[in-house]
């Protein structure tokens, strides 16, 4: 079980040093999780903690690929709203 940074992580640096098991490494484009070595923070914390700290919705996936920051659970923004925000803004 491991997760992993996909290609929207924008090399914040901010997850590297919360790793409690060092699984995380910059690596081109993006950083990268290494499945050998993630633990999914089971033991140490309750919640993992890269994806706790990562500023941006999507790039973090759980082992079965599913985004742990869903669209619109940090920025409080359903993704409808964003959407339709775009669609207006592009239109101007
Ligand atoms: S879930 Fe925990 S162990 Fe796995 S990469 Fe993230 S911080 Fe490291
Ligand atoms: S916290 Fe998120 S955006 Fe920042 S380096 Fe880690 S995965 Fe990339």
């Amino acid at each position: 079980m491991a997760l992993s940074i996909i290609e929207s992580c924008v090399n914040c640096y901010a997850c590297e040093p919360l790793c409690p098991s060092q699984a995380i490494a910059k690596a081109d484009p993006h950083f990268l999780i290494d499945a050998k070595k993630c633990t999914e923070c089971d033991g140490d914390f309750a919640d993992p903690q890269c994806a706790t700290i990562c500023p941006i919705e999507g790039a973090i996936l759980n082992a079965a690929g599913e985004a742990i920051n869903p669209p619109g659970s940090l920025t409080g923004i359903p993704p409808f709203k964003l959407a339709e925000a775009m669609a207006e803004i592009q239109a101007r």
